[in-house]
């Protein structure tokens, strides 16, 4: 197809905003006639934003050449591609249906995805994609908006994934904020997910009758001889989506640890935590259940930890992935109660077997007495919904003290133990059992 010169982007050669519009308005009008269906991506890169922020304009004129490049190079014998913002592409391929669309959106990740150099960084690109299937009443702008629209669904929900336009679910709250740290980050747990620079350790829950309801999961991260904390790694792998795959991870790791414990006649529960983006896929119960295949492990030995920032919105895939675990047995807690989003209206709502006090208030005691009567308020409302409450972060005996009077079933903390690594938990059981 051949456009005016005047209608080409200089910085990636593809076609302008004005370009793009023809170009629509030119496959839409043959699509139609030929009664083929047409297929619209609209792409934008994650954090371009910070990247420019970080590098400056020509920095970021330079990464959107390289990634128009990967572009070109792999798609311009199939596709029609136009720029039609600082950061957005437009891709539209005629004859493509619903199910290779999908493939197609794929694709499109993985030519992005590979890393790139820019000033000396690695950075590794990923894009928001929305996807459009020409409809009979589509007019150019509205196709083109439609698209549109499903890309800005696609980052709502945290970027490098893509939406099917009428598919959008309500919107998300993740902002998406990546400055350069927070890029070399990413970079480090892409490399820790690579090469082995991941590890659970285990850090006791124990119930006032000393034993142990359960052990948490923590995950833990070690890149070239550097460890970087989970306070530090677990925000940028919500921001850039990459939690998915490390949540992944972690419950493949917790269910086969779990395992691991009931085979050599430990019997307490490993507690692995889970993020929201994990919960709002519907895929979920699948991994939740391929998990349990392959550690082949009994459903009743895990529980899921959900962090506040479920609560932002329950949705119906929520709801339902909740449901699916605890049919088949799985304990789900409630992780650091009390504070940020989590909401007393949604406790009635969520099917829980436990509550985890966050340590805010527990840090306080025995001094502070309004976080005494909130503490015990907490744990009487939880305990009439039928959960079991914990106490997280006790440190002291009179923490420990003011907790169970408190009525608090379970305590986690230093003052039992610090998370460790899985041997060194074999070896704190077995002490204890010598005791
Ligand atoms: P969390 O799930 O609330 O885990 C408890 C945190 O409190 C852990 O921090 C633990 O080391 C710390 N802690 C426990 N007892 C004490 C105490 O007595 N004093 C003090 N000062 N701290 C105590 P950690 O390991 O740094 O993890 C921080 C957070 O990172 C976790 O908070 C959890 O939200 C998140 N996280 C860790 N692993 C994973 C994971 O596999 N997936 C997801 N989605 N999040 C994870
Ligand atoms: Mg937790
Ligand atoms: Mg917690």
């Amino acid at each position: 197809m051949k456009y005016l010169l005047n209608q080409l982007d200089p910085t990636t050669g593809f076609l302008d905003r004005n370009g793009c519009l023809n170009m629509a308005n030119d496959l839409m009008t043959r699509a139609r006639t030929t009664g083929q269906s047409l297929a619209m991506f609209w792409l934008d890169i994650d954090r371009f934003k910070q990247i420019n922020e970080s590098f400056g304009y020509l920095g970021g004129d330079n990464f959107i050449a390289l990634v128009a490049n990967r572009l070109k190079c792999k798609l311009s014998n199939r596709a029609e591609i136009g720029r039609v913002g600082a950061d957005e592409f437009v891709c539209m391929v005629p004859n493509l249906d619903l199910v290779r669309s999908e493939q197609m959106a794929t694709e499109l990740m993985r030519i992005i995805e590979p890393e790139l150099e820019l000033s000396g960084i690695r950075i590794r690109p990923t894009v928001s994609i929305g996807i459009a299937i020409l409809e009979p009443d589509d007019d150019t702008f509205g196709f083109l908006e439609r698209a549109d629209r499903a890309k800005t669904a696609a980052k709502k929900q945290g970027g490098n994934r893509y939406v099917i336009s009428g598919s959008e679910p309500l919107p998300g709250r993740l902002g998406i904020m990546l400055v350069r740290e927070e890029l070399e980050i990413e970079n480090k747990l892409h490399t820790a997910l690579e090469n082995g620079g991941l590890q659970l350790h285990y850090q006791p829950i124990i119930a006032l009758d000393g034993k142990v309801q359960a052990v948490e999961a923590l995950m833990r991260c070690r890149v070239n001889g550097e460890n970087i904390t989970p306070t530090k790694f677990i925000p940028v792998a919500e921001k850039t989506g990459l939690i998915v795959r490390l949540g992944e991870w972690s419950l493949l790791q917790g269910a086969r640890h779990a395992r691991c414990m009931s085979d050599a006649g430990i019997i307490t529960k490993t507690a692995i935590n889970v993020s929201r983006l994990q919960l709002v896929d519907p895929k979920f119960s699948q991994v939740l259940n391929a998990a349990l295949i392959c550690a082949d492990v009994s459903p009743k030995l895990l529980e899921l930890e959900l962090t506040e920032s479920l609560f932002m919105d329950i949705s119906d895939t929520v709801q339902s992935n909740l449901r699916v675990a605890r049919k088949l047995g799985i304990g789900l807690a409630i992780d650091d109660f009390g504070t940020g989003y989590s909401c007393l209206a949604n406790l009635k709502d969520l099917p829980a077997t436990k509550l985890k006090l966050d340590r805010a208030f527990v840090c306080v005691l025995p001094h502070d007495r309004r976080a005494f009567s909130v503490v015990k308020a907490m744990a009487q409302l939880g305990k009439e919904l039928g959960m079991i409450i914990v106490a997280e972060g006790a440190e002291t005996t009179e923490q420990v003290e003011a907790l169970t009077e408190a009525g608090v079933d379970c305590i986690q903390g230093y003052i039992y133990a610090k998370p460790m690594d899985d041997i060194s938990l074999f070896s704190w059981f077995k002490e204890r059992a010598a005791l």
